[in-house]
């Protein structure tokens, strides 16, 4: 069984209890993590408050060059770090390589921009003084990781969380922690102990002791709306900074004028990559009317001609979902939805060919309304369900009904359409023509339930920093408007 990590060395946890980590593909046992405690959560902790002083009083360009190294001993580690996270996660290697690039190349962006991070000066009141606006870091950074990026997410945390100078403990979804002990034993040997800290675990006790812990004033959490209203409710007594990143239920819109092909194939890429597991995979979609069926055509065409498999296998386009939980889930809304009278046009059912693995063919569907589970909540898997529409101003009201509001795309070649999207839909991030592309200089994240914060970016450094006034004046003479009045 795998340890615990702290302060660089693998720790055993207090708790004799499990946690088996499973190949989604094949259902077969990877490893067993430790399914640690409170205890184990305040033992990170302290470790990472111990390595706090050292931490932030290097200079940042010292802690530039050791993160630097981080990218440099991911890229010397790569195919195994690759390997692990296919096996533990099960999308396509395609797509765990460039979630391993996003890894490495994180660290010296974050690395560079804190070099150049600064406060300011500001005007004084008199003249004797001197007045800053100084960039500090919180302390001790708990970082909560979901399981479909598991690397990705854990890095657009961790990364410019200890370039701002602090220090962390992460907490993996208990259903991937594997690469991420893989990558803090073989890539960040070389910082001093304490700064960076992994504790497996289910979220409760361990992800809710980390929110509680006094010690722990910023919590990066991404997950669920569900575990992020939780957390919210636990941390807000003692009012902790809460960076949450949560759901979706991204709109995909299909313009009047668009081609055909290959606005089909941006929308499955969109819906399907990661088998339809990402927080902005693209949820429900809204075609004009003028080209429904030819669209339709072309969609269900390419769908069908994709390729489900093991991601370790490079023929593979489609991998299996994470569990059998997450699974069922999907079916209860694709059920609901077909019960009340959508068509399933391609899909609609686990592989008869695959009797091992948490795989469920890509099912796309029309007859769809928002009173609908699958138009409605995240249902997180391989599905494409399709409304049409009459009046692009109805497409934006459709896209804007939702609780959610992380991402959208539309697909047009009129640019009075985008403008109008852009500003009228309230989404994070808005994709036109190119669905699902990030940016490291382009902040991410939600709004409405989506969440509070930004990652990437310039915001994504200076939430992890907390801001501080200094008043200062050379002059020791007594004010004027001091007593007695
Ligand atoms: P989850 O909320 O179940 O778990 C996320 C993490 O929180 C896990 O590490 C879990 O152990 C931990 N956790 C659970 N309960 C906790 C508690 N009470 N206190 C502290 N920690 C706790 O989410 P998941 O199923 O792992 O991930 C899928 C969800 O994540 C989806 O809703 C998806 O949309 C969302 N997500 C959002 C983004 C984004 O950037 N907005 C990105 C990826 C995924």
């Amino acid at each position: 069984m795998k340890a615990h990590w702290i302060n660089n060395q693998w720790t055993k946890s207090d708790s004799e209890e499990s946690i088996k980590v499973y190949n989604p593909a094949t259902e077969e046992l990877l490893e067993n993590v430790p399914a640690g405690s409170e205890s184990d959560a305040n033992a990170a902790v302290a470790a990472a408050k111990a390595a706090f002083g050292e931490w932030r009083g290097i200079s940042a360009v010292e802690r530039a060059h050791m993160l630097h190294e981080v990218a440099a001993k991911i890229r010397a580690n790569w195919d195994d770090l690759v390997e692990l996270l296919t096996l533990e996660e099960g999308k396509p290697v395609s797509e765990n390589e460039e979630e391993m690039e996003w890894v490495a190349d994180t660290f010296p962006y974050y690395a560079e921009m804190a070099r150049n991070s600064r406060g300011r000066v500001i005007p004084s009141p008199e003249s004797s003084q001197l007045n800053m606006v100084l960039k500090e870091p919180y302390g001790v950074v708990a970082c909560i990781v979901p399981w479909n990026y598991p690397m990705l997410l854990m890095a657009w945390k961790v990364a410019p969380a200890l370039a701002a100078g602090n220090t962390v403990v992460i907490k993996p979804s208990e259903m991937t922690p594997l690469t991420t002990l893989l990558l803090v034993e073989t890539c960040f040997d070389h910082l001093p102990p304490g700064v960076i800290n992994v504790i497996t675990g289910y979220g409760v006790p361990v992800g809710e002791a980390l929110v509680r812990h006094p010690d722990v004033p910023l919590i990066a959490f991404t997950g669920s709306l569900e575990t992020g209203q939780r957390i919210s409710a636990e941390a807000a007594p003692m009012m902790k900074r809460l960076h949450l990143e949560l759901g979706g239920k991204d709109a995909f819109v299909v313009g009047p004028d668009v081609d055909i092909k290959p606005s089909a194939e941006a929308l499955a890429y969109a819906a399907l990559i990661n088998c339809g597991q990402v927080c902005t995979s693209t949820e429900r979609v809204y075609v004009a009317n003028a080209i429904a069926d030819e669209f339709m055509g072309a969609l269900v065409e390419h769908v069908r001609s994709l390729r489900l498999g093991p991601g370790i296998e490079p023929s593979t386009d489609i991998g299996p979902m994470i569990g059998e939980k997450f699974r069922a889930k999907f079916e209860t809304h694709v059920e609901e939805a077909r019960g009340r009278g959508a068509k399933v046009l391609t899909g609609g059912q686990r592989p008869p060919d695959k009797q091992r693995g948490y795989f469920y063919e890509p099912t796309v569907l029309t007859g769809v309304d928002h009173s609908m589970l699958i138009m409605k909540e995240e249902t997180f898997g391989p599905a494409i369900p399709v409304m049409t529409y009459k009046t692009f101003d109805e497409a934006i009201d459709l896209v804007n009904d939702s609780k959610y509001g992380l991402g959208a795309v539309l697909r047009t070649n009129d640019p009075r359409l985008a403008k109008k999207f852009y500003e009228e839909v309230r989404a994070g991030t808005i994709w036109i023509n190119d669905p699902l592309t990030d940016n490291y200089a382009g902040p991410f994240g939600g709004m409405k339930m989506s969440g509070n914060t930004r990652e990437l970016g310039e915001e994504g450094l200076s939430s992890f920093m907390e801001t501080k006034h200094v008043h200062w004046d050379f002059s020791s003479e007594p004010k004027d408007w001091w007593y007695p009045y």
